[in-house]
């Protein structure tokens, strides 16, 4: 026998076995970031009790619900009002991060601190309505790993809807991956998804296109968005730039690619020009001092272009490194009971 050297660091979903799809005692944990709520938390607590009601939950085959509440650094009274009412005795945890991290900061903080059977992850603002988990959950028990909500219908903002438009078309044209259009991240994932997804190194998380790449059975969810139900958008547009540029640079090189392609072709169009330049110089009447400043200005051109080329392949590639994303995903292994032995030998 070999004995083999340990491979790449792979992700393996095993680690975290999937509940059997028709359980009735599954787990059920509900990952909400929540950033300066306090207007919200009364109706979001409340519409949470009467979707995730016991009756509810029996109907569908869930033994408990436990919600995983993240306070990204809120500075009004979310912390405090969410602390008093777990001490009341509502099943929940609060996370508390010690600033704003952001909002991908804490999802993923939230994933980190799940460990139920099946997690969701959903806005607290009541804009990834809690009932349509019951229609993701339906989806888990007909084979999807993870149910992911699509928009049929967007409110609010014109500005901010055109833009988020424009933004998953552009993610999506540019990412190598196939990025679902139109969605969040909204979701509910089986718990190898999530063991998968925790086992991915990078610190910039773009959580919505990390789900896609995980792969996995994905499933849409269509579902109305209906506007803000309190208070404040909490994604300032500052917020927003930043999710879109990190969503870009963590789903593509594309754009590197594209300035690479660039520095290339305007690197051979000097050459050429230059070529071109010197094999008619003596027709044309250019005092010989400037023709050969042009001459040295332009190939110094045509070097920076060719050198800016052979950065950004090493660029990308030191960047997709770094990324440290596993080359595989194993979602399950089926082995045989025992190795067969070869009865000839
Ligand atoms: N959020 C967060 N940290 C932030 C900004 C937002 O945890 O820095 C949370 C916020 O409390 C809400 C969710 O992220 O639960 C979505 O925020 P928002 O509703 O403002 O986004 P929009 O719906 O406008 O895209
Ligand atoms: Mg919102």
């Amino acid at each position: 026998r070999l004995d083999l050297p340990p491979g790449p660091p792979s992700v393996d979903a095993r680690t975290a076995a999937s509940a059997s799809r028709d359980a009735t005692d599954l787990t059920l944990d509900i990952v909400i970031p929540v950033y300066n709520e306090e207007e919200m938390l009364d109706l979001l607590l409340g519409r949470l009790a009467q979707v995730f009601a016991p009756e509810v939950l029996a109907r569908q085959g869930v033994a408990s619900v436990r919600f995983i509440l993240v306070d990204d650094g809120s500075r009004d009274a979310t912390a405090r009002l969410l602390a008093e009412r777990i001490r009341g005795g509502l099943q929940a945890r609060l996370i508390r991060l010690s600033r704003n991290f952001g909002h991908q900061g804490a999802v993923c903080a939230g994933l980190d601190h799940a460990d139920a059977d099946l997690v969701s992850v959903m806005d607290a603002d009541l804009q990834d309505p809690p009932e349509v988990v019951w229609d993701m959950l339906a989806a888990w028990r007909q084979g999807a790993d993870v149910a992911f909500g699509r928009r049929r219908r967007r409110q609010g903002n014109v500005l901010k809807r055109l833009g988020y438009w424009g933004f998953y078309r552009l993610v999506a044209f540019l990412s190598e991956i196939n990025l679902p259009l139109d969605t969040g991240d909204f979701c509910l994932m089986d718990r190898g998804v999530v063991s998968a997804l925790r086992q991915l190194p990078e610190n910039l998380r773009f959580s919505r296109g990390l789900r896609a790449w995980v792969g996995f059975q994905q499933v849409a969810v269509p579902f109305d968005r209906p506007a803000r139900a309190a208070g404040e958008p909490k994604y300032t547009w500052s917020k927003l730039y930043r999710l879109a540029t990190d969503g870009i640079a963590s789903m593509s090189t594309r754009p590197l690619q594209a300035a690479q392609l660039a520095s290339f072709l305007f690197g051979v169009l000097t050459l050429l020009f230059l070529f071109l330049l010197v094999g008619f110089s003596r027709h044309l009447d250019v005092p010989r001092p400037f023709l050969f400043a042009y001459v040295l200005i332009a190939t110094g051109n045509a070097v920076l272009a060719f050198c800016l080329y052979i950065l950004g392949a090493y660029v990308g590639r030191t960047y997709l490194e770094v990324k440290g994303r596993p080359p595989y995903v194993v979602m399950e292994r089926v082995e045989p009971r025992a190795r067969q032995e070869n009865p000839h030998v």
